[in-house]
């Protein structure tokens, strides 16, 4: 998994550390600029609302074509939860979803320790892990408190 020992948001840095060479057309480079910059993982739709202030011209297709390209590269990921949009995460640290089944917020949860998935979960011996996509649900803190 390619780890950001920056803090930088440059896509060009990003790019490099995940080993992609995804084109940097300037859609493109704002699109991942916005979801960098957002910590509550948008939709397709709110990336777009976010990027048009930038980029008047910009259809929403090109939205969901540079979306896509950025989650082939590795360079954001895509965090899917039943019955709901798919949302958007520019965060390269190892991290897990934590999701509240009251409000539909989406927060990232930092890895704490460097846990070994065999010992949490049954695996098929002999299968290699490449990376851990996991999603807990819940109530956040808000909601929690109400
Ligand atoms: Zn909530
Ligand atoms: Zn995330």
């Amino acid at each position: 998994m390619p780890s950001l020992t920056t803090t930088s948001h440059s896509l060009a840095q990003a790019a490099n550390a995940a080993g992609s060479d995804v084109r940097m057309t300037a859609a493109r480079k704002e699109i991942y600029e916005v979801l960098a910059e957002s910590r509550d993982h948008p939709t397709a739709t709110d990336v777009f609302l976010r990027v048009k202030p930038r980029i008047p011209g910009i259809s929403l297709a090109t939205v969901y074509n540079n979306l896509e390209a950025l989650t082939q590269s590795g360079l954001i990921k895509q965090v899917n939860l039943e019955r709901m949009p798919s949302r958007f995460c520019a965060n390269q640290h190892e991290h897990v979803h934590f999701h509240c089944d009251a409000c539909g917020c989406v927060m990232d949860a930092d890895v704490q320790a460097n846990i070994d998935p065999p010992q949490h979960w049954h695996l098929p011996a002999g299968a290699q892990i490449n990376r851990l996509d996991v999603t807990i649900r819940g109530l956040c803190p808000k909601c929690a408190a109400q």
